[in-house]
Parts: structure tokens; C-alpha cells; sequence
């Protein structure tokens, strides 16, 4: 029976790409061991990415983008999984060098796939999604190293890492500062439990200065760029950062010096081939310490066919919090 699923399909003699939703057939699937009647799914930059030209992320076409989903197993021939389990994925090139999620139909390695924690539904763990997931990874790298007393700064906060991370924080105790470049949504970060908005030109100017004064306990950084060199001069003394996102840039115009006089650490976080235990640690810390009410309150729906804008506006940094995309 066929199934409808968002395929990107290249033009070879002008080059474009186009996506629309299509039926497909269950022989269409790439080869993999299990089989998972996807609920939901979400959108990232990646997204953005793919359901365009791919940015060099896809490796061939037609291609069905999403990078990750949340759905039940439908057929299995890996003991790990059977039908009727319900399952999350995120990670591993699902959706940029493998078929993804924007399809009723997905298959893929038993690898991959995360039994879903008790304590979240299908839905709901798409809200969380890549960029929540990664936010959950950063905030154990930072406990790992220890958080200090000072408030922990969140940048490109109203995004979807930064949304999740703020939420989290908030909810295990911190004081929050979120860093936004839209002060109208204020009142969105302090509902998400930010106790500080501090606006996104503060710390986008350069400063010569190597150190300023120690302000922050903590960051979890979804910008990189010229922000993250200025936020390693602010960070408390031992104080660490978690380095998530690039959404201002992927250079790091910064010196040495936090490191040397002041200890201060930076983490790389990735969220695409971290191994399966720390997965389940990180899923299961999702269920526990990220508020479900204010999950709810980052969510915008979304179907199949509102994934072409959709994926244009993420690349704008125009996407708020979450988008859910309900596939069935
Ligand atoms: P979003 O687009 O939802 O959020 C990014 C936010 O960054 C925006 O909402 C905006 O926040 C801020 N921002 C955008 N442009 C700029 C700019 N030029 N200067 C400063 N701030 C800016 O994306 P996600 O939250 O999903 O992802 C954030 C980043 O993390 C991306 O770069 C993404 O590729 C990366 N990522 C990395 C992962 C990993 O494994 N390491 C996994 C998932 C995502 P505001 O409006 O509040 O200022």
C-alpha cells in the first residue's frame, strides 16, 4: 500500500532541486533492517538544508529528507526491536546520506534507533528532536565539568537548542541569561524560565580586551563565531562551555588566554555519531528534567506539505522553538 512521503528529485541539466510530497511504495525503501511507521518528525537547519539543493549533505537523488523521527516499529529483523516498539532516531546522516523522516514509512539500521524513555510520547519526543537532544548533551557535558554559581548563558536562546536548554536549566535550578536577537520574545525565554535576556549585539560586538569580567557559570552555545570568542573572556574562572551551533558563523576570531588564566573549557557537543549509551542517558534525562508544559509551549505544528517554506525559514533563523511535523 502506498505512503506519502516529502521527495526532493534533481533536475541533472538545469541542477535544480524541487520537493513536493509523493506516494512511494515500501519496495521504494532503502535496504536496512527495520521497518517504522513514523508519527512525527521535525525541522532543523540540516532540514533547510536538504529539502534545498542539500548543501553538499545529500549524496544522491531522489532523496527523502529528516533527520529525525519518532514513530513504531513495523517489521524487524534485528532482535533488539519488534513490532509495536516505539522508537525515536536522530543522528548517523538519516535524512542527508540516508532516506529520513519525512515519509510514513522509514527504514533504517537497528543501530540507530533509540527505544523510546517511558515518559514521552512519539510527538512529544519530536518536539524535543535533534536540537533538544543536543541541548540535553551539553547541559550533562557541563555538569561533567561542573557548573559554577554564576548564571548560565544560553545563546541563540529562542531557537530550538536554545529553547530546550533553557527549559532544562531552569528547571534543574539554574538562573538562566538568555541571548536573543529578538527582544520580542522576551516573554517566551522568561516563560521557558530565563531570569535574564540579554540582547544579541551585546555580545556580538568585538572587543580587544581577551578578558572581561567573570559573569557566567555555564553556556551552552548554539551561535559560534564572533559571540562564542567574546563569551570565553566572561566565562567564570574553571567555568566550561559547550560548543553546539554555528548559527552566527563558524569561525572563532579568539586568543588563548580564558584558557591559560582562567581555566575556562571548551566542549565540542555532537549529536550525530554520539555512541547508543549515552543516547539512552541523554533520552532518559529528557523524560525527567524537561518540563512537559513547557515543551508545549515551543511547539508548532506543521504536516508534509509545509516543510518546503518551512525549510527555507529555518535557514533564516525565522523558525521559534519547535516545529512538529505530524507525518502520519
Ligand atoms: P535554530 O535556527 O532554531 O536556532 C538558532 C538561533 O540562533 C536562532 O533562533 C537565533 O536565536 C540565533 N541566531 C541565528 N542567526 C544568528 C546570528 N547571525 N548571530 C547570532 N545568533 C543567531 O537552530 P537550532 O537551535 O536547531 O540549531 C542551532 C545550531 O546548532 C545550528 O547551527 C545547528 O546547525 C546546530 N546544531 C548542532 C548539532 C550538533 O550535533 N552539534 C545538533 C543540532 C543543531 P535568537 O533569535 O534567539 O537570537
Amino acid at each position: 500500500m502506498g505512503f506519502s512521503a516529502l521527495v526532493v528529485r534533481k533536475d541533472e541539466e538545469s541542477g535544480k532541486t524541487s520537493a513536493e510530497v509523493e506516494t512511494l511504495e515500501l519496495t521504494d525503501l532503502p535496504e536496512a533492517e527495520v521497518t517504522v511507521a513514523v508519527e512525527y518528525s521535525t525541522v532543523n537547519y540540516k532540514d533547510g538544508l536538504c529539502i534545498g539543493p542539500g548543501g553538499g549533505l545529500v549524496r544522491k537523488y531522489p532523496h527523502v529528507p529528516g533527520i529525525d523521527f519518532a514513530g513504531t516499529v513495523e517489521a524487524s529483523d534485528d532482535d533488539r526491536y519488534k513490532p509495536g516498539d516505539k522508537v525515536v532516531l536522530t543522528g548517523w546522516r538519516v535524512g542527508e546520506a540516508h532516506w529520513g523522516g519525512y515519509s510514513q514509512k522509514a527504514r533504517v539500521k537497528a543501530d540507530w534507533l533509540v527505544p523510546l524513555p517511558d515518559g514521552l510520547d512519539t510527538r512529544q519526543a519530536m518536539a524535543v528532536g535533534t536540537a533538544g537532544f543536543t541541548a540535553m548533551l551539553a547541559v550533562m557535558a557541563l555538569e561533567d565539568h561542573g557548573i559554577k554559581p554564576g548564571p548560565v548563558l544560553v545563546t541563540g536562546a529562542a531557537g530550538g537548542v536554545g529553547s530546550v536548554a533553557t527549559a532544562i536549566l531552569a528547571a534543574l535550578g539554574h538562573k538562566v541569561a538568555a541571548v536573543t536577537g529578538r527582544p520580542e520574545q522576551a516573554d517566551y525565554l522568561t516563560s521557558l524560565g530565563a531570569t535574564q535576556i540579554v540582547a544579541r549585539e551585546e555580545l556580538n560586538e568585538t572587543t580587544k580586551r581577551p578578558l572581561e569580567s567573570e559573569t557566567w557559570g555555564g553556556c551552552v552555545d548554539a551561535v559560534g563565531g564572533p559571540m562564542l570568542a567574546r563569551v570565553l573572556g566572561q566565562m567564570e574562572y574553571g567555568a566550561s562551555v559547550a560548543a553546539v551551533g554555528l548559527a552566527g558563523g563558524a569561525n572563532l576570531p579568539a586568543t588563548v588566554i580564558p584558557f591559560l588564566l582562567r581555566g575556562v573549557n571548551l566542549l565540542g557537543i555532537d549529536s550525530v555519531m554520539q555512541p547508543y549509551d549515552n543516547r539512552v542517558r541523554a533520552w532518559t534525562r529528557i523524560a525527567k528534567d524537561l518540563p512537559m508544559d513547557k515543551l508545549e509551549a515551543m511547539i508548532h505544528p506543521a504536516g508534509l506539505s509545509d516543510l518546503p517554506k518551512l525549510g527555507s525559514e529555518i535557514l533564516r533563523g525565522q523558525v521559534k522553538g519547535r516545529v512538529v511535523v505530524d507525518v502520519a
